[in-house]
């Protein structure tokens, strides 16, 4: 945003000094920006690899980064380079908090289909704990349309059902603007998302209503950055290759 608004001053100054010149006589180095670079970081090779800014959440070994929603360590299974929802923890979340960021997360609801709707592969990834991104097996399994994957819970509608197969690993990539309060906690924007699952655009800028809730309309609560929390719905899920990049 910082680019955006030098770039703009200089556009308004141009135009200032511009006023009743033809285009043709004005200096291209105005609108030029040089002084202020975007940091060099190394994007990954292969679809789904970190970048060298992001903030690791999970690659494969452990669940260091989490814990529970008590502060205990997190107690999902790690296997093969992925991990599980497992009674053993309830909902587990990251240490680190974020606010805007870039998400990227790997997903497989089970190949055994068990259950039905709501009941079938359902986890969740909570954007700051509290906007729930839903994980679903919606391959063959209707639910309502605003709580199917890759909708945001209650609310967004996914663009389409771009889901796999049960058994098969997703992707979602987030881009995700947490929403702004007043110092006296009324909202001043609304959060936003988009969403690619599987690469598909399932949402596009969607303006977040207010936080995750399972009866009634949601309403917002001001807060700061907060940690991802992903949902243990009693079906197990897994996860892995999860990094963020903080925006
Ligand atoms: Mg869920």
């Amino acid at each position: 945003m910082r680019y955006n608004i030098v770039f703009a001053f200089c556009i308004v100054s141009a135009g200032a000094l511009a006023q009743g010149a033809p285009r043709e006589s004005l200096d291209p180095k105005v609108t030029e920006v040089w002084d202020l670079k975007p940091k060099k970081i190394t994007a990954g090779v292969n679809y789904g690899e970190a970048p060298s800014d992001a903030v690791i959440i999970f690659d494969g070994k452990d669940l260091s980064k989490f814990t529970d929603l008590n502060g205990a360590d997190a107690k999902w299974d790690v296997k093969d380079g992925a991990f599980t929802v497992s009674k053993a923890s309830g909902d587990i979340k990251t240490k680190q908090t974020f606010g805007d960021m870039q998400l990227h997360i790997e997903w497989r609801t089970p190949t055994e289909i068990v259950g039905e709707g709501q009941g079938r592969g359902n986890s969740g990834i909570f954007l700051q704990e509290r906007y729930e991104l839903q994980v679903l097996d919606s391959y063959e399994s209707p639910t309502y349309s605003n709580g199917q994957a890759s909708s945001i819970y209650k609310q967004g509608i996914p663009l389409v059902n771009a889901c796999r197969k049960p058994g098969e690993w997703q992707t979602y990539d987030v881009v995700y603007t947490a929403p702004r309060f007043t110092e006296n906690g009324r909202v001043i924007t609304q959060g936003a998302v988009t969403v690619f699952h599987n690469g598909v655009v399932t949402l596009n800028n969607y303006q977040i209503i207010g936080p995750t809730e399972y009866k009634g309309f949601p309403v917002y609560q001001p807060h700061g950055k907060a940690s991802l929390k992903l949902q243990n719905h009693g079906n197990p899920v897994s996860y892995r290759n999860i990094w963020i990049r903080e925006l």
